[in-house]
């Protein structure tokens, strides 16, 4: 573990650096624990950059604890739109309530109490209580993990259980009592800037003198990673229904991916089945049957391991639903632009939007 130099040296160079070279975050000089379990939540799977704007919306919005724990999900899950993993914004609602319902409203500073908390592991733990308490806490997330495994030169794969503990506990004994949230913001900047994932800037590292991988020659083969896997490719079709110019849309119930939100009936196409076969089956899903239907747009994205083909058709079906139920409505243009939905449905009612306004097209009535 640590030389006792690397104890002393590792806090002291890197705060230095830290003063000099923050990048400026709208949380800084901010001691609301609120307002962190916000931006905490937000960053565990997005960069600063992309974050800020979704924060600042999110913020005005949802002033205070009770603000979000009194809103719909639905209104939660619009604000997130385009920032993906959805289910933090269902995570981050639901610790709203149980922070309003088991601590009068007041986000706890205890660790161990933010961890009770639907969604808070130990990073967002660690960066509420030590960012905007001041507790000596870590908080690694992906670029502070790869920073103390060069630092230490650990040649273990640093997704597995005992190695992370490792490496948290090693956090812990350098982590200076007097500016936890300072120490904790520069390891991530560090990692964002300059002990970066490929071809990191040791000449210009703070730590450089400090840092054990350097001194081998083998920071780019740290820290070590299970292999990388594979994408598949998996096709997918929604079909748009349309009457009297309004969308059939439905609320997704099923597993974790965007459940919650809205979309055009949607299929995996399965092995062996044609594109007209997985139509019907997605008309199907609306108790309608497809009889003629045209390419609107092809969306293409990733979404865990998937590289999805995402073909959107508009469909004129018979035997349509007529009422609205609560997880199926029939929508107008505009109202569909107000529901929270995945981006990828983003794009499709956005091929939509354009299709309309370059043909000038009257919707299309199908047939009830
Ligand atoms: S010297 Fe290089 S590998 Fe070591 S902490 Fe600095 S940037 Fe990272």
């Amino acid at each position: 573990m640590w030389t006792p130099e690397q104890t002393r040296a590792v806090p002291h160079l890197l705060l230095e650096w830290y003063r000099l070279h923050a990048r400026p975050m709208p949380w800084h000089g901010q001691n609301d624990p609120y307002h962190l379990l916000v931006a905490a939540t937000m960053l565990q799977q997005t960069q600063v950059e992309t974050v800020l704007p979704y924060l600042h919306r999110f913020l005005q919005r949802f002033p205070s604890v009770r603000h979000l724990a009194e809103a719909e999900e639905e209104e939660v899950l619009r604000h997130w739109v385009g920032l993906g993993y959805y289910s933090r914004a269902r995570h981050l609602h639901r610790a709203a309530q149980h922070i309003v319902r088991e601590h009068q409203g007041v986000v706890p500073c205890d660790p161990s109490l933010l961890r009770r908390l639907p969604g808070v592991g130990e990073y967002t733990a660690g960066a509420v209580a030590s960012i905007a308490c001041g507790v000596p806490e870590p908080a690694l997330d992906a670029n502070g993990y790869r920073i103390l495994a060069r630092l230490l030169a650990v040649e273990e794969d640093i997704t597995r259980a005992p190695v992370r503990r490792k490496l948290w506990n090693a956090c812990r004994q350098i982590l200076p009592p007097d500016a936890p949230g300072d120490f904790n913001q520069a390891l991530m900047d560090l990692g964002a800037t300059i002990c970066v994932a490929r071809n990191p800037r040791c000449l210009i590292c703070p730590l450089a003198g400090e840092c054990a991988a350097f001194l081998q020659g083998c920071q780019n083969a740290l820290p070590v990673l299970p292999p990388r896997r594979v994408n598949e490719k998996v096709q997918d079709v929604c079909v748009v229904i349309e009457r009297n110019g309004r969308w059939l849309m439905v609320r997704r119930d099923e597993g974790r991916l965007w459940r919650g939100m809205w979309e055009f009936p949607r299929v995996r196409v399965q092995p062996g089945e044609s594109l007209e076969q997985a139509v019907q089956r997605a008309a199907g899903l609306v108790q309608a049957s497809a009889q003629e239907y045209e390419q609107v747009t092809t969306v293409r994205h990733g979404v865990m391991h998937y590289s999805v083909t995402l073909h959107a058709l508009r469909c004129i079906c018979q035997h349509l639903p007529l009422q609205d139920e609560d997880a199926m409505r029939w929508v107008s243009p505009q109202e569909a632009l107000t529901l929270p939905v995945s981006s990828p449905m983003c794009r499709v009612i956005s091929a939509l939007l354009e299709c309309s306004a370059l043909t000038g097209e009257e919707s299309k009535t199908a047939a009830g």
